[in-house]
């Protein structure tokens, strides 16, 4: 069984209570379990399928989810990239090969289950563009009207085909992220229709089995795991999770964990070099990474603490930083992600060249959503295909 807990002052509400933020302090909720009430050792987990599901015991939903098998992504050693940066044990878990290709995928089979468990029947989300995707897929699949909220005009464009193709409602707002996030959550609020943003406690516990998966696939505790960071649930989820692990005595230790954001959008590594207690609002986040164009980050608070606590850092990288290492990730290494997905990898370059990381340090970068889901960004950098005449001789003079 479980409760929500408010991660601020504490305050508790029962699992049934349809709630995003305290009601006493208005901070974000966490779903906590009675890890004392969980039996099955983490051997006999290992007997099961790598997915998400393998991790049941350890999530909220108690009816038959709505699931489309996601999770159980590979986890690539990135042998070519890593020997350039010096790194021995350089990995990357590939989030993309999920269901909508995305680590959305995992919040969204709980957001959507936990919708049908708790009796709601229409489900919104304000999005970048891999959330609303999700939704929609999961929605679907649930037989659900959805409804999505994206900034007009600052969403990849596969990831908004998606949307409309598996038939969500999808409006484009006037305004940015953070402002489609507002209305969504006072839509949701005042119409009894389930929000499924980053806020939604239950989300997060679908995402914390990225970290559950990298220590079952590396049969041990990476030295860090590497995010990308734009409202910073999935840094604070994977960090959950892997407390949670720690409480129960299946793992010994916590990975650093270490948050990467683009320059442009970087409010979380202002917080950390700067030592303040919470973020300072970034007004106008630009970058190329539309997935983490966010300048404030619903869960920064739990974002902080779950870096200060590993002793993690954060750092951020320029566009052009995280478009080469989109390249070069595609072309040494055979994997396809979209801009966001490469900051993370892109960070560690620096950081390496930084002189700070050790060798033969176990890291596993998370790539996070696959490449065609921002084709356009890729058209742009990579020259176009090269028009011949339907001849061979003409075939073999471009060669
Ligand atoms: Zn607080
Ligand atoms: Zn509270």
């Amino acid at each position: 069984m479980y409760k929500l807990v408010c991660v601020h002052c504490g305050a508790e509400y029962p699992p049934d209570a349809i709630v995003y933020n305290c009601e006493k302090c208005g901070h974000l909720l966490a779903v906590k379990y009675d890890l004392s009430k969980i039996t099955i050792t983490h051997e006999e987990l290992l007997k099961r399928p790598i997915s998400l599901w393998r991790y049941k015991e350890f999530l909220p939903v108690k009816i038959e989810p709505v699931t489309l098998q996601e999770g159980g992504t590979p986890l690539y050693h990135l042998k070519r990239l890593g020997e350039e940066m010096g790194l021995t044990n350089l990995y990357a878990k590939h989030e993309g090969m999920n269901p909508s290709g995305s680590f959305k995928d995992r919040g969204m089979t709980l957001g959507v289950s936990m919708a049908k468990q708790l009796g709601k029947n229409i489900v919104a989300c304000a999005s970048t563009g891999n959330t609303s995707a999700s939704m929609a897929v999961y929605a679907a699949k649930a037989n659900m009207p959805a409804i999505v909220l994206l900034p007009a005009g600052h969403v990849a464009l596969g990831k908004v085909a998606q949307a409309l193709m598996h038939g969500a409602k999808v409006i484009s707002i006037r305004g940015n992220f953070d402002r489609a996030l507002e209305m969504v959550h006072e839509l949701c609020l005042s119409h009894g229709i389930y929000l499924l943003n980053s806020i939604n406690p239950y989300r997060l516990e679908g995402q914390k089995t990225i970290g559950f998966e990298i220590v079952d696939q590396l049969g041990c505790v990476p030295d860090r795991i590497v995010l990308p960071v734009g409202n910073a649930g999935n840094i604070s989820a994977v960090y959950k999770g892997l407390c949670e692990w720690k409480e129960i005595g299946y793992i010994d230790r916590l990975p650093k964990m270490t948050a990467i954001q683009a320059e442009g959008a970087a409010p979380v590594v202002a917080a950390i070099k700067g030592n303040l207690s919470e973020v300072v609002v970034e007004q106008n986040p630009e970058t190329v990474a539309s997935a983490i164009r966010i300048g404030a980050p619903v869960n920064a608070e739990k974002a902080l603490r779950a870096i200060r606590e590993t002793g993690g850092t954060a750092e951020s990288v320029t566009d052009a930083e995280i478009l080469a290492m989109q390249r070069d990730l595609a072309r040494y290494e055979g994997i396809g992600v979209e801009p966001a997905s490469a900051a993370s990898v892109a960070g560690i370059r620096k950081m390496a060249a930084m002189g700070l990381l050790d060798k033969d340090e176990k890291i596993v970068c998370v790539v996070t959503g696959h490449l065609l889901k921002d084709p356009e960004s890729v058209i742009k950098q990579c020259a176009p295909p090269i028009e011949i005449d339907p001849t061979i001789e003409a075939l073999l003079a471009v060669l």
